[in-house]
């Protein structure tokens, strides 16, 4: 899969969507297009689960495209922002060509507000020096991540509302 500017390839957790160029810090990587489902209409361990981005407290976005092959990193160069009702990755800081494009999945997520059962969990191997092991929700993470992020404008609305508190 490629489009202009990036393009899916191996990674060393699975695919991964690499830039074809160079991005500059600031400049919108690719726009999450799909369809929005309610959390109730997404079953368990589906593709929709795996891949969906939450986008409010029980509202899910899911495509079916190049995002759905972006991973994760404790140091990641991308981030989500909402924008005109919108959804965008976003480089926060300059990006080389073949470099492979990451956000932080923490920063999205707050599932443990309605979800029954164990609380949401992902094992991470991203190989940063800043990596955190457990991937968990924006709530758990340390409060000075929590900070920068909340500074870069990359935590959506339903969880700024909760932390606030
Ligand atoms: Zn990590």
């Amino acid at each position: 899969m490629k489009t202009s500017c990036l393009n899916v390839r191996k990674s060393k957790n699975g695919n991964g969507v690499f830039a074809d160029k160079n991005f500059e810090h600031g400049e919108v990587i690719l726009y999450f297009e799909g369809k929005f489902l309610d959390d109730e209409d997404i079953e368990f361990g589906s593709y929709e689960d795996q891949h969906g981005l939450q986008i409010d407290k029980r509202t899910y976005l899911v495509s079916y495209g190049l995002d759905d092959f972006i991973n994760h990193s404790c140091s990641p160069n991308c981030g989500v922002k909402e924008f005109n009702g919108k959804f965008i990755l976003v480089a926060i800081r300059s990006i080389k060509k073949f470099e492979e494009i990451t956000f932080d999945y923490s920063t999205w997520a707050d599932y443990s507000t309605w979800m029954k059962g164990p609380l949401w969990k992902m094992k991470c191997s991203c190989g940063s020096k800043n990596c955190r092991d457990i991937i968990l929700d924006f709530k758990f993470i340390p409060l000075h991540l929590k900070k920068k992020y909340i500074k870069l404008g990359m935590v959506p609305k339903y969880t700024l509302e909760k932390n606030k508190k």
